[in-house]
């Protein structure tokens, strides 16, 4: 049978014992506070960024909320950045994507504090993460690491194939899961018969941004699936990048959408402001 992986249950244990944490923060006078800049209207952005400061409340931390017009000018949006990198009482910093196209998205995570980066997506800490020093992890494939170690596999000699190469989702999932000693392939829009690879895997990351796209056609019977995309069907239903129905019969375990991957995302945010607050002690 196959088990289905509740990132919401599992993510509501870590956020009680990272909540846990603010108290014992709060005891020695430190109230974590994470700054969210929103640039434009964006709605999907200003629903993530609402998301993120009520969780950010739920369990404690301060959370400052940065409004800036579509019109801002990067130079007036580093300023600002650079503000709050100075500020004792900020301990994380996140720049809602995307930016408004005449902003250079580079240059403005850059500019965060890499001892305030708790996105993870600055040069510094993603540099640090291929090293495999000690650095704020992003958060995405963090969370998926995360419900990976709970479900209890022992990923060492295991066969990882991430489909999709992004900068903050793809490329990163595929280090940490090397760390932990899997055999890691990549996969992305050119890749030439996608299903004879991703059908030897043992755990399987779909991060392509498809309504629906990976069927049983692509999965080994027994496969873990981690599913971590977000989309809109045709029906306008919230779906992942895995058809769901099609792939869980023969999966092992896998992840649903909505309450999989997703809620880890934020979890993993929560974590890295209360370790950045823990580091300023
Ligand atoms: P992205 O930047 O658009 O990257 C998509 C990747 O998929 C690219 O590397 C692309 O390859 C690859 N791809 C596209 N079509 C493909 C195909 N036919 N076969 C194989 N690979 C293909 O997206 P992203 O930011 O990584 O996000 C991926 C999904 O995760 C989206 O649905 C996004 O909404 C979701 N997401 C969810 C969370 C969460 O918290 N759950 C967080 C972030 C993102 P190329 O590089 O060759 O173009």
């Amino acid at each position: 049978m196959t088990n289905i992986i509740s990132g919401t249950e599992i993510g509501k244990q870590i956020r009680q014992s990272i909540a846990d944490r603010v108290v014992k923060l709060k005891d020695q006078g430190v109230t974590p506070g994470l700054a969210v800049i929103l640039v434009g209207d964006n709605p999907a952005s200003q629903t993530y960024v609402r998301n993120k400061q009520k969780s950010c409340e739920a369990i404690g931390i301060y959370s400052e909320l940065v409004k800036l017009p579509e019109d801002t000018k990067e130079s007036e949006l580093l300023e600002q950045i650079q503000q709050l990198n100075k500020r004792q009482d900020i301990h994380g910093i996140l720049v809602q994507l995307p930016l408004p196209k005449h902003i250079n998205e580079d240059n403005v995570i850059a500019t965060i504090a890499p001892e305030k980066d708790v996105d993870g997506f600055s040069p510094v800490s993603v540099g640090k993460m291929m090293l495999g020093q000690d650095t704020f992890l992003p958060c995405t494939p963090f969370g998926v690491m995360k419900l990976l170690e709970y479900i209890g596999v022992d990923l060492a000699g295991k066969h990882a194939v991430v489909v999709g190469r992004s900068h903050i989702v793809g490329k990163p999932m595929g280090q940490l899961l090397l760390q932990k000693d899997a055999t890691v392939t990549y996969t992305h829009s050119k890749t030439n018969d996608l299903p004879s690879i991703t059908k030897q895997a043992d755990i399987l990351i779909a991060a392509v941004g498809r309504a629906n796209f990976i069927t049983k056609e692509h999965v080994k019977p027994g496969a873990i699936v981690i599913d971590v995309g977000i989309n809109r069907d045709e029906n306008n239903k919230l779906v992942g990048d895995v058809h769901f129905d099609d792939v869980s019969p023969i999966a092992s375990h896998i992840t649903p959408v909505p309450g999989g991957v997703g809620p880890m995302t934020i979890t993993m945010l929560l974590f890295n402001t209360v370790q950045s607050a823990e580091h300023s002690l």
